[in-house]
């Protein structure tokens, strides 16, 4: 059933364009990938449109408006985050390349024993970087990228989650290599016996775990491997599908579902060079005298704080030279402000408090001791 022309739809469909979802670092990104854009837009909407258009008639058993909700709202386009752009995490990146990087690259060298997880659970404090290590697993690895919450699946029509589910997955093969990633999975895949999950979001769990484990099943029950040619480009390839999932309470994930992620990473606070090196970023433009051993200190007195923390800390830092002035600010020139310094930092440490606290943490680790994957 190779008649209908293989369409290499995650280089085509992927234009550097930002769309709307999960994409709170958009501007960031924004700059850099202007820089790149050289096409029309407009030429790649239409013929993104037509591709999508392709796909979805070649889509058997799949609801139509369904599978166009998915691409509207799901499929990630652009918005590209690599590796260097994630500070520290090197164990979790290694063990990311190897999961999942790798396999999709090389799917010849990872069968058998060697089969690729079907799942990937990164648990850990909020702000630590997860969001953006899933996103730079679907660049290295050169796939698609379809991101989902548990809002982007919820639909008021009784019946349209469990469409909208089923068109996910199917998308995701047709596109494969595909990274499903689902932020706060924990929403979705509660514990069952939480009283407040009403029938919708059962129906949402139930339909998931039914189309992720007829992903597993189908690839490791066939041995259709011999009927494959290792050079297409994996039409419908069941085995370059993976879950990749967030969350900041792992604990509260039910059992089935835990269990489906074969592996669990542990996305621990910033170390201490992590920390630098952001401290280092965040103050690069700025007017600033703090020195070497300013920031090292910087850094030891930062211990606890995760990346979204450290972003805050040095927000409100920033604000130092500013508040000193009261009133007087409305008359000051501009270069008359004196730079940041390092007492601005230990003035804001007094208002910004790790956002984890030291029993959260602890809390993390039990878990990651008891559940998590080492390495
Ligand atoms: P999580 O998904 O773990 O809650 P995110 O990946 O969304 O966290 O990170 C939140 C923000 O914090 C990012 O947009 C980024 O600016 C910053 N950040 C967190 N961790 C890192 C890191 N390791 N390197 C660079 N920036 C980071």
């Amino acid at each position: 059933s190779k008649m209908n022309r293989k369409i290499p739809a995650q280089k085509k469909i992927g234009s550097p364009k930002i769309e709307d979802v999960g994409t709170e670092d958009a501007t960031e990104h924004a700059t850099s990938l202007n820089e790149q854009r050289e096409e029309p837009e407009i030429d790649k909407k239409v013929l993104r449109e037509i591709l999508e258009d392709e796909i979805i008639d070649s889509l058997q058993g799949v609801d139509r408006q369904a599978a166009k909700q998915i691409f509207a709202e799901i499929v990630v386009h652009g918005d590209e985050v690599h590796w260097d752009d994630i500070a520290g995490l090197e164990s979790a990146k290694y063990s990311l390349k190897e999961a999942v990087v790798y396999p999709f690259l090389r799917p010849d060298l990872f069968r058998g024993l060697r089969e690729p997880v079907r799942g990937m659970l990164l648990f850990g404090p909020p702000g630590t970087g997860k969001t953006m290590l899933a996103r730079a697993v679907a660049t290295e690895s050169h796939s698609t990228f379809f991101s989902i919450s548990a809002s982007s699946l919820t639909s008021k029509y009784l019946g349209e989650s469990e469409k909208l589910v089923r068109a996910l997955f199917a998308i995701a093969k047709k596109l494969s290599p595909s990274i499903i990633f689902v932020d706060e999975i924990d929403s979705i895949m509660g514990s069952r016996n939480n009283e407040n999950e009403n029938e919708s979001s059962r129906r949402i769990k139930n339909e998931f775990l039914v189309q992720w484990s007829s992903l597993s099943s189908a690839a490791a029950g066939s041995n259709k491997s011999n009927t494959n040619n290792s050079d297409t480009n994996g039409d419908e390839d069941d085995t370059r599908v993976l879950v990749l999932a967030a969350t900041n309470l792992p604990w509260s994930i039910d059992e089935a579902a835990r269990r489906r992620f074969v592996r669990r990473q542990y996305i621990p606070l910033p170390e201490d060079q992590t920390r630098h090196v952001q401290f280092k970023k965040l103050l690069s433009h700025q007017k600033h005298t703090l020195t070497e051993s300013d920031f090292d200190e910087l850094v030891k007195i930062t211990e606890g704080y995760s990346g979204s923390d450290i972003t805050s800390l040095a927000k409100d830092a920033a604000m130092g030279p500013l508040r000193d002035l009261g009133d007087k600010l409305l008359e000051t020139e501009r270069e008359m402000i004196r730079p940041i310094g390092l007492v601005d930092f230990k003035n804001s440490l007094e208002y910004i408090k790790p956002s984890v606290s030291q029993d959260g943490l602890v809390k993390y680790e039990k878990w990651a001791s008891q559940f998590g994957s080492s390495g």
